[in-house]
């Protein structure tokens, strides 16, 4: 295993670098995926690019709009003060990405671009409605991320560009998310299946809208399309009649929404 090692400084000087050495260099974030697809010979890039020098990469920011740099590990998104209400499910998609090493280094961009169908932040932000941009020699251009996976492995990132960011709308003030994952065991063990949710309510607690997404059970991570909900106030009643009577050792429909979306 040899390659040579680059470490550009900015954006551009990145992009330039992708864009001379085409498909035999590879961006290196966290290395998670990277180097262990280098050891085993499943890549053999000439030319690793490191996006650590790369400076701005690394940001959260939180103020209306939600916007991820690429390289925000899973550790920065489990700890982000703003993901703790009606985000929470970012929380726990990246709380159980691998072990506390995998999570102090493993990125957000690293997850997408790697395109394996059982990334567990992929289905959380697909329930988001999260869009990413990718930067290349002719400038920036912005997809949905529904339209960005295309199947085990493959993006529609060309060759010559770089993921910088991604960015979902704010929570709207009655949503709430969630996240669950099935795996083998507990830690260090990639989904089964993993399920995120997204639901918003209106002002007479009807469901006004909901997605879902499922990671692990096809090619790439699949969501609900876009509908939505029509629900009257007796279907709800009596769904959350029903909900109340399921054997789930005290679970509370009202409770747990409220809770979830940072409601009192
Ligand atoms: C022991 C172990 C356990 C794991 N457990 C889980 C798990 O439970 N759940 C899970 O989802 N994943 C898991 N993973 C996979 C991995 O940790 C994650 O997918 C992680 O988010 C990858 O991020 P990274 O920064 O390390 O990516 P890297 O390895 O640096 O890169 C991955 C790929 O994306 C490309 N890339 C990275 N950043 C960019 C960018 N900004 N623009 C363009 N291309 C880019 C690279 O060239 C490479 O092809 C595990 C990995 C290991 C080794």
């Amino acid at each position: 295993m040899s390659f040579d090692f680059h470490e550009p400084a900015s954006i551009a000087e990145a992009v330039a670098l992708a864009a001379r050495f085409g498909t035999e260099a590879r961006f290196l974030a966290g290395g998670t995926d990277l180097l262990v697809q280098i050891r085993r010979k499943r890549v053999a890039p000439r030319h690793v690019v490191s996006l650590h020098r790369v400076p701005g990469l690394d940001t959260i920011d939180a103020n209306g709009e939600i916007r991820l740099g690429a390289l925000v590990t899973h550790r920065a998104l489990e700890r982000a003060p703003a993901f703790q209400g009606a985000l929470r499910a970012l929380v726990e998609g990246a709380r159980v990405v691998g072990g506390h090493q995998i999570r102090n280094v493993g990125t957000v961009g690293g997850n997408i671009v790697n395109a394996s169908p059982a990334a567990d932040v992929v289905p959380v932000l697909l329930v988001l409605d999260a869009a990413v941009t990718c930067v290349g020699p002719n400038g920036a251009r912005e997809m949905k991320l529904d339209e960005f996976l295309l199947g085990p492995g493959e993006t529609a990132l060309r060759p010559d560009e770089l993921l910088t960011s991604i960015r979902f709308p704010a929570p709207a003030l009655r949503s709430a998310t969630g996240f669950l994952k099935a795996g083998r065991r507990r830690a260090m063990e990639i989904s089964v299946v993993c399920v995120a949710v997204w639901l918003s309510l209106d002002g007479d607690d009807r469901c006004a809208g909901v997605r879902i997404s499922l990671g692990a059970v096809g090619p790439r991570a699949l969501r609900s399309c876009d509908r939505p909900v029509e629900s009257s106030p007796r279907t709800v009643s009596r769904s959350r009649t029903s909900a109340h009577r399921q054997p789930t050792g005290g679970f509370s429909w009202k409770h747990s929404f409220r809770a979830r979306s940072g409601q009192r």
